[in-house]
């Protein structure tokens, strides 16, 4: 990987778009910025086990090591739990007593944990380049924006908004401040339901849904039995998000025009494909996927609820897995042993390439950077933010 690299001089002076890549420049318009400081340690060094062990038993309970499913082996090996972002933000928050909180995971991830731990935890990123494509497609300026277009299309009052657990904490403030409430892809379905019930006629209320248009849809439609055209997607990059004040005022679902880079590539084509090389194949995809791969698909749900679908699986049962592909081929060698056959739905690879950027070199130069006492890329969310981003975690906690 490309910050995995060691520093060396280039022969040509970068551009401020490979400054970025390279995780050497800051980048203000987007959630995450991505500067690297201090040397990293080579991709080959032989000793870079050895040495995150050595560092972490040296910090011992001061550090505690979130990894998520979509990690590489490599860093989930170092990791004291794993699981999805939310179930790891609030692991961390049970345990006060460690000083530093590494997340290896995504930038929306380290501000939730963030604002969910106590002022004494700091929360640490090891690269501070892994940010998340979805989260980066909502920002703040775009979602004011929204709500502008909607209040002079006379709507805003009936709108409640609902923000995915992989946004920006300012997105999820945004969400806090106005009455709203986070999901989750296992709670999506409560979330919505409570939404409606906000309004004062459940009839007229309507849902701004930020930012995976995919999980909003998917949601409406199989789970409270919508239609396709109940739904309406506000695109930030048109003018009043390419919607008329008619289109808004008869939708139910304003969805986002976001989506996850990885879920989205997906498509009806691997489905078929996948059914006519396994026979008897099971599909299973994550709520993230298009409409139409869950629609063609047999089960759909969460990482949790993908983990436990196979844990729970008879042996000889044959699945194909629409989500990550680290956490597809850590699961395809776990259950092995026990004859399920486990393949991925694609046929190319669809690693989320932000999270992989979270590799040894970055944990080993955190881990060690942390036991002699300096303390790197802390993820730090404001109090204002934080407070209506608790908000709006709050309003989900309490959901029924
Ligand atoms: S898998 Fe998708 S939603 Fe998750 S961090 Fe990667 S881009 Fe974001």
């Amino acid at each position: 990987m490309t910050t995995a690299q060691p520093r060396t001089d280039l022969d040509v002076q970068p551009t401020p778009l490979a400054l970025l890549l390279l995780g050497r420049e800051a980048d203000p318009a987007s959630e995450r910025g991505v500067d690297c400081p201090g040397d990293l340690p080579s991709p080959s060094d032989p000793d870079l086990v050895a040495r995150a062990r050595a560092a972490k038993e040296k910090l011992g309970d001061k550090v505690f090591v979130l990894g998520h499913h979509y990690q590489r082996d490599e860093v989930i090996q170092f990791a004291d739990v794993t699981g999805d972002s939310f179930k790891l933000a609030r692991d961390a928050a049970a345990r006060p007593e460690a000083e530093y909180i590494v997340f290896c995971g995504v930038h929306f991830m380290a501000e939730s944990a963030d604002i969910l731990t106590s002022d004494e935890q700091k929360v640490v990123l090891p690269d501070l380049a892994a940010g998340c494509s979805m989260a980066d497609m909502a920002t703040a300026e775009q979602v004011a924006e929204c709500w502008d277009v909607l209040s002079e299309a006379g709507v805003a009052d009936q709108v409640v908004p609902v923000a995915y657990m992989n946004s920006s904490a300012d997105i999820k403030a945004f969400t806090g401040k106005h009455g709203g409430t986070i999901c989750t892809s296992s709670n999506a379905r409560r979330a919505l339901e409570w939404a409606f019930e906000q309004g004062q006629d459940p009839a007229t209320t309507k849902i701004l849904f930020l930012p995976d248009q995919h999980l909003g849809r998917n949601t409406a439609v199989r789970d409270l039995g919508m239609s396709l055209e109940d739904c309406v997607v506000y695109n930030p990059h048109k003018p009043n998000g390419g919607l008329t004040a008619e289109q808004l005022r008869d939708a139910r679902m304003i969805l986002w025009r976001g989506h996850c880079s990885v879920h989205g590539r997906f498509s009806l084509e691997s489905v078929e494909d996948v059914r006519a090389r396994v026979p008897g194949v099971n599909v299973l995809v994550h709520p993230e996927c298009k409409h139409e791969v869950v629609a063609a698909a047999d089960l759909v749900g969460s990482t949790e609820y993908i983990i436990k679908t196979l844990e729970a699986a008879p042996r000889g049962s044959k699945w194909a897995i629409g989500t990550e592909l680290n956490l597809v081929r850590r699961l395809a060698n776990r259950f092995a042993e026990e004859d399920k056959e486990i393949v991925f739905l694609d046929r190319t690879v669809c690693f989320c390439s932000t999270m992989n950027r979270i590799d040894l070199p970055h944990l080993v130069w955190t881990l060690e950077s942390l036991a002699e006492g300096t303390l790197v890329n802390r993820i730090e969310v404001d109090k204002e933010t934080e407070d209506f981003a608790k908000l709006a975690l709050e309003r989900m906690l309490a959901l029924p």
